[in-house]
């Protein structure tokens, strides 16, 4: 029956990390080092979970389409700005696509970067076109500019996944007053930078803040993503949606998880302490990162390579050769625990 399979997903589609246990099996450990999807290694906030089981108790009913208690928290967190929400991150770019972009139309992607992009584009019927970065995996913002004139849609990502590499705030702007489409700037490691892109949301009507729980809020598990979005668009995204994408129970848990500065602090320190060891005592140079990961280029070994020999060591990270864009010899480690850490720097040392 696989002739009814669409031509794109016939051969491949999204790149998974491997799977812990697989790889404790495999090589004999009691546990790995999980450094490969730049979760945080610590659990949920007390008060996300216990939000999450009273929401549980009235799973019988559809949670509110509008998200409007989340979109609150939002506000008490962020200011305020209007929101939208979705089943992760990716779920709200899907969205996005689908409210802006025909089957046929074009969408522009900064490259190396998070491969999601161009495949919910591609699944929708767009033409994705991939601009590359400098060597430097800075933005060419003249060569992107350029590309996405008379496209609706564009998708940089910054901090950049898997690059750790920011696009100043006046680059951004620079690309807004360039365009005639939407902009979605993704945000999923801002939490971990110094860079503060909201005020943008002031002063255009064409940008788009995509944001997610899955990071330094720790609920990778749960699915909650969300965007600062302008006034105009909220409506429209709710008539694209799938209806109640978000469910209840997450977006309980997410409303919880806001509320917890503690655990925020926490982990933002946590991680530049270790980033900076992370940058310095690696035998491998390592690109300036202001995300929770950092890309180490492993030459002359090829990042596939580099995964199995640290696999081996008990320590678990991602090659970058799916992305695309990008060489073979790159890999991408996030910042775990302090025992994750501690084993990755002794393995990757002794290669
Ligand atoms: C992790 C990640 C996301 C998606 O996160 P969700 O888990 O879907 O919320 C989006 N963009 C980038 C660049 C990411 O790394």
């Amino acid at each position: 029956m696989q002739h009814l399979i669409r031509a794109r997903f016939a051969r491949q589609g999204y790149a998974y990390a491997k799977k812990a246990d697989e790889v404790a099996r495999e090589h004999g450990f009691d546990r790995v080092a999980r450094l490969a999807s730049n979760e945080n290694p610590r659990p949920p906030s007390p008060l996300a979970v216990e939000a999450a089981h009273a929401a549980l108790r009235a799973g019988n009913r559809y949670p509110d389409e509008r998200m409007d208690a989340l979109s609150q928290a939002l506000r008490r967190y962020h200011g305020d700005f209007r929101f939208v929400t979705g089943a992760g991150m990716d779920g709200v770019i899907e969205t996005v696509i689908r409210t802006i972009v025909e089957p046929g139309e074009r969408v522009v992607v900064a490259t190396p970067t998070f491969s999601f992009y161009g495949i919910a584009a591609g699944a929708h019927g767009a033409v994705v076109e991939n601009i590359p970065r400098n060597a430097d995996f800075s933005v060419d913002t003249g060569a992107f500019a350029d590309a996405c004139r008379g496209a609706k849609l564009a998708f940089l990502c910054s901090p950049n996944n898997p690059t750790g590499t920011t696009t100043p705030p006046s680059a951004v702007r620079e690309i807004l007053d360039a365009i005639d489409g939407m902009l979605f700037l993704d945000n999923a490691y801002v939490d971990f930078s110094e860079t503060d892109y909201r005020p943008l949301m002031r002063e255009y009507d064409n940008l788009i803040l995509g944001r997610t729980m899955s990071k330094i809020f720790s609920l990778a598990g749960l699915r909650v993503g969300y965007a600062f979005v302008p006034a105009w668009f909220e409506p429209f995204y709710l008539r694209a949606a799938t209806p109640f994408a978000l469910n209840a129970v997450s977006a309980a848990a997410a409303i919880g998880a806001l509320g917890d500065s503690e655990h925020i602090t926490t982990t933002r320190d946590h991680v530049s302490r270790w980033r900076e060891r992370f940058l310095t005592e690696t035998p491998f140079p390592a690109l300036p990162s202001d995300a929770n990961f950092v890309m180490l280029d492993v030459a002359p070994h090829t990042g596939d390579e580099v995964v199995d020999l640290l696999a081996a060591k008990g320590v678990l990270v991602r090659s970058c050769t799916s992305f695309p864009g990008l060489g073979d010899h790159y890999i991408r480690v996030s910042i775990g625990d302090d025992w994750e850490n501690d084993r990755f720097l002794k393995a990757v040392g002794s290669l």
